[in-house]
């Protein structure tokens, strides 16, 4: 029968928030997740991004439906679109280059890091060539860390992130239907049981090898709620850093096992018992935003004590070229355009994504008539506010302009960087009315 709140004996935990255990973490590791936004709420005002390298996965959750993809939804396993290590590393450039609060890069999926351990290595080797300052991170669900922790320690990876939702194969076995594990599908308890012996002895290597470890559990209720300071005392034992205890998130639409199955998430209060009750053993992690697996920006914990979210999907400026660094190409003859989204709270542009669309023009001077190769292409933009490019024909403009986008050919032949920054200052203004708000600065 599911569980409706904790046991009561918990109820009077400990409720220390995470900056007032943070004293006992050793001066050195304090300096080392002070630019990690993950690590330190304080970090806020840096940026991470999530290279989505890792299509498989190694195991099965009753939470997880990878094949869900919206892009106005923010949960781990979520993607847009999978990229290969030298895709990855284009991605990176061009954000690294807008964005210079950029410190973290991990892969978190949309499968697990180390199913994809091919292209996962390949991914950290390049980043690491390119920016040796980038702090590399990886997720993972633990199977395979033991035997990896080693050569991620030797990548370069400090911080890594394991998910553990329960040590008890019992509830392990309501948690995962089965592992795949040494060319082998074990399913019910021998899957949750060697689950559970992997991750343990994987976040004892990694911890082991100089990395800090962060453990992440999903609050299910009912299943692993009751169990939570096993958990604590264990991961703790093992070598973990930080508990980051996250409410399920279950929804029918979702297709997972738990959404269809009605299995509800933790309220508020719920999630706040069973931190209170980690709190005793590690510090906690409370504004982890359960990110996508191709997530890239702040953790939107605004500057100063705001805890007002970023606004995702506000401002986004749409750029005709085909991976140039200056605006020239037309829009006609654009094989893709590069999305980029206003942050408010950068106060700048920042890369959201890359949309692949078909040439409607042949490479006359005139745009041709074909319209539904031409409503591909305006399609592709629609949501956008402005599309830059070097010049336009008529009819797209008007098209563009009927559905609310600016066509704009004032920064033809000018750095896109330029452009963003010239365009950011105009829009920036009215949300600092008057200049006096205060915002964050790097
Ligand atoms: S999912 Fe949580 S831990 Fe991972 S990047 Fe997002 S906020 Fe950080």
């Amino acid at each position: 029968m599911e569980r409706q709140s904790m046991p009561s004996t918990t109820q009077h935990a400990a409720t220390r928030p995470a900056d007032q255990v943070r004293h006992l973490l050793p001066k050195d590791i304090q300096q080392q997740i002070a630019t990690h936004p993950c690590y330190s709420k304080q970090a806020h005002q840096y940026a991470r991004m999530h290279l989505p390298v890792a299509p498989a996965c190694n195991i099965q959750c009753h939470y997880c439906n990878r094949k869900y993809d919206c892009s106005n939804e923010s949960r781990p396993g979520v993607v847009s679109r999978l990229m290969d290590s030298d895709g990855a590393l284009k991605q990176f450039r061009s954000i690294k280059r807008r964005a210079p609060n950029l410190t973290v890069v991990g892969i978190a999926g949309p499968g697990d890091a180390l199913a994809n351990s091919q292209a996962t290595f390949a991914t950290l080797k390049k980043i690491r060539m390119e920016d040796p300052q980038a702090q590399l991170c990886i997720s993972t669900n633990g199977l395979m860390l033991e035997h990896y922790a080693s050569e991620l320690a030797a990548a370069g990876v400090h911080h890594l992130t394991v998910t553990i939702n329960c040590i008890d194969p019992a509830i392990g076995e309501q948690i995962y239907p089965w592992v795949y594990y040494d060319h082998k599908r074990l399913r019910g308890r021998a899957a949750a049981e060697r689950l559970i012996q992997n991750q343990l002895a994987g976040l004892e290597a990694a911890a082991a090898a100089g990395m800090l470890v962060k453990v992440n559990t999903v609050l299910i209720p009912g299943i692993n709620d009751h169990h939570i300071e096993q958990v604590s005392q264990e991961v703790r034992r093992r070598g973990a850093l930080m508990h980051n205890i996250m409410p399920l998130i279950s929804a029918a639409e979702h297709g997972t096992f738990f959404g269809i199955r009605g299995q509800r998430g933790p309220s508020a209060s719920e999630l706040e018992a069973a931190r209170a009750i980690s709190s005793q053993y590690m510090p906690q992690m409370t504004h982890c935003q359960q990110c996508r697996a191709d997530a890239v920006g702040t953790l939107g914990g605004g500057c100063g004590q705001s805890e007002e979210p970023v606004v995702e999907h506000s401002y986004k400026v749409a750029v005709a070229g085909n991976g140039e660094a200056l605006i020239q190409t037309h829009f006609g003859h654009a094989k893709r355009f590069e999305i980029y989204r206003f942050d408010k709270q950068q106060q700048q542009f920042i890369y959201l994504e890359t949309r692949q669309v078909a040439q409607y023009c042949s490479g006359t001077h005139a745009c041709p008539d074909d319209d539904s190769d031409k409503q591909l292409i305006i399609d592709a933009v629609a949501d956008c506010q402005t599309v830059l490019c070097a010049r336009m024909g008529i009819a797209p403009w008007r098209a563009l302009e009927k559905l609310g986008v600016t066509p704009n050919v004032d920064f033809a032949f000018q750095p896109i960087t330029e452009a963003l920054a010239s365009i950011a200052a105009r829009i920036a203004t009215p949300l600092t009315p008057g200049g006096n708000h205060e915002v964050c600065h790097y």
